[in-house]
């Protein structure tokens, strides 16, 4: 038995950028008792979750649906559509750009990772982990391969580690302009169902997503979305697959089932996300999460702390990254934060470790939810000593109630 006060009394602050807080309605959906994966509620199950998910990722084509985290994604993206030792071009834009391309790597993939070239006054240490993907700099190495050996171009949506959001439309058009038939995948693993995206538009190839970020679901299921030329890889690719293999999954999907046992009851809180967002329309979801986005960043700016996301206009809708003075420890300040009000902040991941700390600002949230999210930062930065320049909470307060 698990002690009783292992958990103090109220909810939990789950205000990390992923698994974020999961809405009742939804574990409510999860609850309901689980059914025959080959009877015919279960094929009509999945045939709503499919088509629901294409209009998510804003797609005509298939969308593959797997029980496995973002990760297996990632894999699936890379298994279906490039033969061993296959080059890709990648851009380091933090610790998720980074692990991508160590995935690819131990999967047998000659990768090479372009990083922003400029300097930080702020993380000297870290320039490229505060911007997006340049995409002037994929155009000028695309431009240089002339011989196509790039098989595939892979960056990140949504950098989860950092909380700059990248333009995608900007990375396809540099595509475009340097006439490179490489396939352009695209994580938007914490991004989708929070921030925009187009996978259609934006002519993604492959767009890989998770439940537990943007989606507000319980981790366990991950999405690759397709597009044509995609599929004309996958015939052709000669990586070793079965479990990840699109084809047999979109073959089954006409019916709406899988090849395996789906992660049932997850499709059940899909089927209610989706819902959730029909009733409330994608455009405002994006509003609501740009809204509490740039509340959370008056009270950043309120405290006079820097924010990780240098460009301004790659602030990520889902998550603030705060960066701690130098010599002061942003773990022991998140340990603090948790011990003390029960609240849960990011970390600092890879190169950012200890120098700063991620609010998340997604799933089941409202203004008040964020306003004491707040307050616990700051009574916790306060009672770390941090010098604060003003106070965030109220810099918060007057833009909610603005
Ligand atoms: C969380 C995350 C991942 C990893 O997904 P898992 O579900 O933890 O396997 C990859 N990329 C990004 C951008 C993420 O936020």
């Amino acid at each position: 038995m698990i002690k009783l006060d292992f958990h103090p009394t109220g909810r939990h602050f789950l205000q990390i950028p992923g698994p974020s807080p999961v809405p009742d309605r939804i574990l409510r959906a999860i609850s309901y008792p689980t059914i025959d994966h080959r009877g015919p509620e279960f094929g009509a199950l999945g045939l709503k979750v499919i088509a629901g998910m294409q209009k998510v990722f804003k797609t005509k084509h298939p969308v593959v649906i797997y029980p496995a985290s973002g990760t297996g994604a990632w894999e699936a993206a890379l298994v279906n559509t490039l033969s061993p030792g296959d080059h890709v071009l990648m851009f380091e834009t933090g610790q998720f750009a980074s692990l991508w391309n160590k995935l690819a790597t131990r999967m047998g993939l000659k990768t090479e990772i372009l990083s922003y070239q400029g300097s930080d006054a702020v993380l000297p240490q870290a320039a490229g982990w505060r911007q997006g993907v340049q995409a002037d700099m994929i155009l000028e190495r695309l431009k240089q391969d002339t011989g196509h050996a790039i098989k595939a171009v892979c960056v990140v949506h949504n950098e989860t580690s950092t909380g700059v959001t990248s333009d995608i439309a900007a990375v396809r058009k540099a595509m475009d302009a340097a006439k490179h038939p490489a396939l352009l995948l695209v994580d938007t693993i914490s991004g989708l169902g929070s921030a925009d995206f187009r996978h259609d538009e934006w002519g993604i190839d492959v767009s890989i997503s998770g439940s537990q970020k943007g989606l507000m679901l319980p981790p366990g299921i991950s999405f690759n979305a397709l597009s044509p030329k995609a599929i004309e890889a996958s015939k052709t690719a000669k990586m070793p697959r079965a479990f990840w293999g699109w084809d047999e999954i979109i073959e089954m999907n006409k019916g709406g089932y899988w090849p395996y046992t789906s992660s049932t009851n997850l499709l059940y809180g899909l089927s209610e996300a989706l819902d959730m967002f029909d009733e409330e329309g994608m455009d405002n979801v994006f509003a609501r999460h740009q809204r509490w986005a740039a509340g959370v960043r008056a009270a950043v700016n309120a405290w006079g702390l820097p924010i990780q996301c240098a460009d301004t206009s790659l602030y990520s809708p889902i998550l603030t990254g705060v960066i701690t003075p130098e010599g002061v420890d942003a773990d022991e300040i998140r340990k603090l934060i948790q011990k003390r009000f029960d609240l849960s902040l990011g970390t600092g991941l890879g190169k950012l470790k200890g120098r700063m700390f991620r609010i998340g600002h997604l799933g089941d949230s409202n203004d008040l939810t964020l306003m004491a999210t707040l307050a616990g930062v700051e009574m916790g930065l306060k009672l770390s000593g941090v010098k604060l320049a003003g106070s965030g909470v109220q810099a918060a307060m007057d833009y909610f109630s603005a």
